[in-house]
């Protein structure tokens, strides 16, 4: 089915979608706007956003800020309830935010952008529900003594958005930072920006003016002013290493908190007595094929042991033939588009160099699975074996459907395989003997770790990288005290009790 074919949400008839500050729909103070097309459907023209600048970045954070003091003054229950009441919203205008980041990203429908509408209802109310638990504690001093902390809310947060999964990621940020008291600015990814303002629309019937507050714009100009800006007080950023660099180094330069949730080289491990059909599945779907493989957290080295190499490597191929590559609004799609062509003709690069080396074993290329009346940015699922982790194939993030294989004898030789990366976001062990598997999961550099299991973030688990994939852990109440609360400690000294 066609984007026409579809009950259209709304936003896509507009045209101009202004962006929110202060509870409204603006344009950007210098006028210039920016086009979103479509991924998967090449010119098809999906509407215009602002171009915001150094200006606009000033108005959103002057928003914020008038709306913190009143905003952090309310009873945790107040801002519960907003929180709560969002997430109804959100569940209940779960298919149009579906459709607008299927429209957007290029996602599948069916197989990635419901569950990702599903996940930011699941994120706020999650969020709501500890809103209650931003807790401090009391020392036992002593007779006469006081001594407690409080934990209160950083200020003003600047959150920092990727394309792709931008629901699941505004739901990292903004429902954490604002249960413990903060109001927020949120710069979305320029490839990406219309489920996101249709989100701030969304939170803003149910929170006063300023609150939330969302920027579109390219990174280098509007991205770039939000982390320099001095009305913010904490940086949350999602995106490259490499920029994530940069954000980091300019917020360290301000002196004011960041997090950075960045890129990813995942290991997924199998062992000989995990070769059967689960394994497979979790395979598939820990590289996040049904994203076309544009996953942080994608499992992209795939280490098999040699007894089971050929076996679950056929199987895997078998699998991945079965993928449906299409538009994403056809519910019959596994796999939809790439987001943009500078992203396709990077990925179709490194596939050109896997294809062209002699001394790698194409198991699958992906090419065969494109239907050619597509007119978007496809690519099918990519397999090339007999990889060297020394590779570049092997070493950089390709973020997308090209996962290479490598074969493995060694416990330890597989476990510094997959340590030797200066990524450390995400591992999948496979492996029955939880013995085995538990004691290489202290053992792997990573921030998660998942055994006999492919699946995305659980709300409320811990979710961050180590190495450079990242600082700071977000997804959690842990997660939302580290990143979005500072604590204050106060000494009373007690009077005895006058007469
Ligand atoms: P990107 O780093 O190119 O852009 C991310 C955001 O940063 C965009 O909104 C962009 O406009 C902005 N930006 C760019 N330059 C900036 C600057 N100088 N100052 C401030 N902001 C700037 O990343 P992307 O291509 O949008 O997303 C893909 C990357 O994100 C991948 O590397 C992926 O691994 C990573 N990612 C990480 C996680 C995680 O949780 N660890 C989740 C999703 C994506």
């Amino acid at each position: 089915m066609t984007l026409e074919a579809q009950a259209l949400p709304e936003l896509l008839s507009r045209g101009d979608v202004g962006m929110h500050i202060n509870g409204e729909a603006v344009a950007a103070v210098g006028g210039q706007w920016l086009e979103v097309t479509s991924p998967s459907a090449l010119g098809k023209f999906l509407g215009r956003v602002p171009r915001a600048a150094a200006a606009d970045v000033d108005r959103a954070v002057a928003a914020a800020r008038a709306a913190l003091p009143a905003w952090r003054a309310l009873p945790a229950t107040e801002r519960q309830k907003a929180l709560l009441a969002i997430a109804e919203s959100i569940f209940a205008h779960a298919e149009e935010l579906a459709l607008l980041t299927a429209a957007d990203t290029g996602n599948a429908l069916r197989t990635q952008a419901r569950p990702e509408s599903q996940t930011l209802g699941n994120l706020f109310r999650y969020f709501g529900g500890v809103s209650t638990e931003v807790k401090g504690v009391v020392l036992p001093a002593g007779e006469g003594q006081l001594q407690y902390s409080i934990r209160q809310p950083v200020g003003v947060v600047g959150a920092i958005l990727p394309w792709n999964s931008p629901l699941m990621i505004a739901g990292m940020k903004i429902p954490a930072a604002l249960a413990a008291g903060n109001t927020i600015v949120v710069k979305a990814a320029e490839d990406a920006p219309l489920t996101v303002i249709r989100l701030a629309e969304l939170c803003a019937e149910h929170l006063p003016p300023g609150v939330v507050n969302v920027l579109t714009g390219y990174g280098e100009e509007c991205g770039a002013a939000l982390v320099a800006h001095p009305g913010v007080d904490k940086v949350s950023f999602t995106g490259s290493t490499s920029v994530g660099r940069v954000v980091g180094s300019a917020a360290g330069n301000r002196l004011v908190p960041v997090s950075l949730e960045l890129g990813g080289k995942s290991p997924t491990i199998v062992w000989p007595d995990a070769a059967d059909d689960a394994t497979v599945d979790g395979i598939l779907t820990g590289m996040r094929f049904t994203r076309q493989g544009q996953s942080c957290t994608a499992g992209s080295r795939l280490f098999l042991h040699e007894d089971v190499y050929d076996d679950v490597l056929d199987r895997v191929v078998a699998k991945l033939k079965g993928l449906v590559v299409g538009d994403p609004l056809d519910e019959r799609t596994d796999m939809g588009a790439l987001i943009n062509q500078t992203q396709y003709e990077q990925v179709c690069g490194y596939i050109r160099e896997g294809l062209d080396r002699p001394d790698v074993v194409t198991a699958l290329d992906g090419a065969a699975q494109v239907p050619t009346d597509l007119n978007g940015y496809y690519l099918g699922p990519t397999v090339f074996s007999r990889a060297d982790n020394s590779w570049r194939l092997a070493r950089e993030e390709i973020f997308g459907p090209v996962l290479v294989v490598i074969p493995w004898r060694d416990e330890d030789e597989v476990l510094a395989m997959a340590n030797d990366s200066h990524y450390g976001l995400a591992a999948y062990l496979w492996c029955h003997d939880l013995d085995r598997a538990l004691t290489a999961a202290e053992r792997i550099e990573s921030g998660w770790v998942q055994v006999n299991q492919g699946g995305g973030q659980l709300v409320g688990q811990s979710y961050g990288g180590v190495k450079a994939s990242g600082i700071g852990r977000e997804f959690s109440l842990e997660g939302m005290l580290e990143s979005f609360t500072q604590i204050k400690q106060v000494n009373v000294k007690l009077s005895p009790a006058r007469p």
